[in-house]
């Protein structure tokens, strides 16, 4: 079976859910090896076999993490030269994606970027996209060179494999000409407790019809375990940070649960989360555009919906 890589998403050695879903992915095209870039491989070992990686890949180099992504670029060309896979799996994260371009010029291949699905079809890797601002799905298939994909979070459902991988220590050459962005500070996000907004499985986002009032919103967030988004809206109106955005001119979501409350369905706003598996909106307005695209809809206040619901879950959790 042909080797498939999986660039590791990790925070010192803590696995990543992302990774677990480009695992469970790269089983369905072949073998999926691991590469591990960094400090923590003995720590993320147990998570990687967990989710099928036969082998792992470790990348030690410290040059490797002190610049921004360039090294890394040409260290998974070296990788692939060598092990030559059937495919190359990245997260569609703002690392990932540029990590994904770099690599693909160095191997004079095709890039697919921010694919919701990866099915092993017509002789190889098929993915499906949401493109337009989400106007068109497509599917698609690289047809030159190793197929390089960056994949959406909760794009899959991680499966676990149970495998027993090794650890390969693999050295790398990184040119000067990969070292001119140094990393001189890097911060930890704000805690907030909540999950990382492109990974959630579940997002309550809030909108204009908050009032610039995100209480509510974060109350049923938190209910639920989710992450908190906004409208551009509601950022622009100062109410939510903009790394809370979702949309065309924010983050691109696609949670297995979406609650849209207060937010009038802009095309703007859609393009960044109508790949949610299951869409639900609470707005006032029963026209609201919002409503043509949820699976479930709740006409209504949503300063009196959204407490309410928060305190039925509550209830049901206890
Ligand atoms: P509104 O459109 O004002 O809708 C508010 C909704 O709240 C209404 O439907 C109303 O009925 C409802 N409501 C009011 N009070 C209540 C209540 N008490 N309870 C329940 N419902 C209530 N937008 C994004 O979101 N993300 C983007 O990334 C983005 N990028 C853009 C890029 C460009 C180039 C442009 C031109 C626009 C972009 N926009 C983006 C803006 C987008 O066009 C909309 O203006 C924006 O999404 C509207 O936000 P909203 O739905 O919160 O507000």
């Amino acid at each position: 079976m042909s080797n498939v890589l999986v660039l590791v998403d990790h925070t010192a050695g803590t696995v990543r859910k992302t990774t677990a879903e480009l695992l469970t992915i790269a089983r369905r095209l072949g073998e999926p090896v691991a590469v591990f870039v960094g400090e923590g491989v003995a720590d993320a070992l147990p998570a990687l076999g967990q989710y099928g990686a036969t082998k792992v890949i470790a990348l030690s180099n410290p040059e490797l993490t002190q610049f921004l992504v360039a090294p890394k670029a040409e260290a998974l060309a070296q990788v692939a030269a060598k092990i030559e896979p059937s495919a190359i799996l990245i997260s569609s994260n703002a690392e990932g994606k540029e990590i994904a371009a770099r690599l693909a010029v160095k191997l004079d291949s095709g890039l697919i970027t921010d694919a919701v699905d990866v099915v092993a079809a017509d002789g190889g890797a098929v993915t499906t996209q949401s493109v337009f601002a989400g106007n068109f799905t497509v599917q698609a298939k690289v047809t030159h060179g190793t197929p390089i994909i960056t994949v959406k979070p909760n794009a899959a459902t991680p499966e676990a494999a149970e495998t027993s991988p090794e650890v390969e220590e693999f050295d790398v050459t990184i040119s000067d000409a990969a070292k001119t962005a140094r990393i001189v500070e890097s911060k930890p996000r704000e805690a907030t407790g909540r999950p990382e907004l492109t990974e959630a499985a579940i997002i309550v986002s809030g909108g204009r019809g908050t009032g610039g009032d995100f209480g509510p919103i974060e109350a049923f967030a938190d209910s639920l375990g989710a992450a908190v988004g906004a409208s551009r809206a509601a950022v622009d109106s100062g109410w939510y940070p903009h790394a809370y955005q979702v949309g065309q001119t924010g983050k691109t979501v696609s949670p297995q649960l979406y609650v849209a409350a207060g937010i009038s369905g802009a095309i703007q706003h859609r393009a960044g989360m109508q790949t949610s598996k299951t869409i639900v909106a609470v707005n006032k307005d029963p026209e609201a555009p919002i409503f043509e695209l949820v699976d479930f809809g709740v006409v209504g206040d949503l300063h009196k919906v959204l407490p309410t619901a928060t305190e039925e879950v509550t209830k049901r959790k206890s």
